[in-house]
């Protein structure tokens, strides 16, 4: 049954009861005073999570792929040049998005399940000089984590706008904005930060904000930012209609991150990773991401010889659990098993004995309890 099974996708993640019991509070109107104090502290919380002091945060109904469009179309015009770098699909994605808007892309582009360099980054700066960079904090389809540190010391000091997509990675890996010199962060609620799907989340810097006013228009409507501005200084006034419940549910998903502090979560998030790749070597999966380069939020794993994806995906929801199946190049070759979000070891457990069983099903010989063991060392 639907409400059975424990989606184990990299995003949508579980969402906790008492997120979901925020959502399920009666729909009310957008300019409520409670709805609006409910509305800024969503806003608050968000720009708390990106930890910076300057960042102005934007919250606006969508997913993710309308935060990539804000940050692209409101710093780089039709006609400017975009540096891409791109670790799979995610990366590519701003390739498309970019074209599709007139702009000239350049891409860095690694082997799926590697990361580029960040020397190849400094020597392409060296030769030229774009309007803004992405990088993707972690690529879903390819479980690459970027070496964000190392590029924002080479885009430091640098013209070029840096943007961060966070979508798979916000909430559950450090992504300290002022520190790093990050231009737009910009993210959804669906992944690390455990809301249901339905929002857009971005921060922009000081500097992207002025980089922005100083240009008369963008080719853009809902996702110009100036548009949105007062309503994020002011969340009563109105320009499109918030999506009250989701937005209820973002300030409580919020809360509750706060509430667990920001060093504890990625440090939750680093362990059942950890947890979560012991148990899977005890099966005898390996994982297709170089070990240099691996998310916290989310493996990429290798389908063994004589397991197939969708039998093996099958006898995982006959257990009530849901994984993903590989995308691009690596379909029907490996599985994506996200652990991001408001999960614990009660999870990691039951994933790590539905893969046992699944495994033992589909005619693998497995040590009964062997995977949990090899987990617990690193679960609390
Ligand atoms: N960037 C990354 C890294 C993603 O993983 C995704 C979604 N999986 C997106 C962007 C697009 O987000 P959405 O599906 O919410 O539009």
């Amino acid at each position: 049954m639907i409400e059975q099974s424990l989606t184990m996708i990299p995003g949508p993640t579980p969402v906790h009861a008492n997120i979901l019991g925020a959502l399920a509070r009666p729909t009310v109107s957008h300019i409520l005073p409670a709805f609006v104090e409910e509305f800024k502290a969503a806003l608050q919380g968000f720009r708390a999570l990106c930890q910076t002091a300057t960042g102005q945060p934007f919250i606006v109904a969508g997913a993710g792929t309308l935060s990539m469009e804000m940050a692209v179309v409101n710093l780089v015009s039709p006609g400017e040049k975009l540096l891409v770098i791109s670790h799979g699909y995610f990366g590519d994605r701003f390739v498309d998005l970019a074209t599709s808007f007139g702009i000239q892309v350049d891409v860095l582009r690694s082997e799926w399940g590697q990361a580029v360099p960040p020397a190849t980054l400094a020597k392409k700066l060296a030769e030229t000089s774009y309007a803004a960079v992405t990088v993707t904090h972690v690529d879903t389809s390819t479980g690459t984590c970027s070496p964000v540190a190392a590029y924002a010391d080479v885009l430091r000091g640098r013209a070029e706008m840096f943007i961060l997509d966070g979508v798979c990675a916000t909430a559950g890996i450090d992504e300290p904005f002022d520190q790093w010199g990050v231009d737009v962060l910009l993210t959804a609620a669906q992944k690390a930060i455990g809301a249901p799907p339905g929002l857009a989340l971005c921060t922009f810097s000081e500097r992207a904000m002025a980089r922005r006013q100083a240009k008369a228009s963008v080719p853009a409507y809902y996702a110009d930012i100036l548009r949105w501005l007062p309503i994020m200084q002011d969340p009563g006034k109105y320009y499109s209609t918030p999506c009250v419940n989701e937005i209820m549910a973002l300030a409580e998903a919020l809360r509750m991150l706060h509430k667990e502090g920001l060093p504890a979560r990625f440090a939750r998030h680093a362990k059942i990773a950890q947890a979560v790749r012991a148990g899977l070597g005890a099966l005898g999966f390996s994982l297709f991401t170089a070990p240099d380069c691996r998310a916290d939020t989310l493996s990429v794993i290798l389908l063994p010889a004589g397991i197939e994806d969708l039998p093996l995906r099958k006898e995982l929801a006959a257990r009530g659990i849901v994984v993903a199946g590989g995308l691009g190049p690596i379909a029907g070759k490996a599985f994506r098993l996200g652990h991001m979000g408001n999960i614990a070891a009660g999870e990691v457990v039951t994933v790590l004995r539905a893969l046992e069983g699944a495994l033992g099903a589909l005619g693998k010989t497995v040590t009964p309890g062997g995977a949990v063991a090899a987990a617990s060392s690193f679960l609390p």
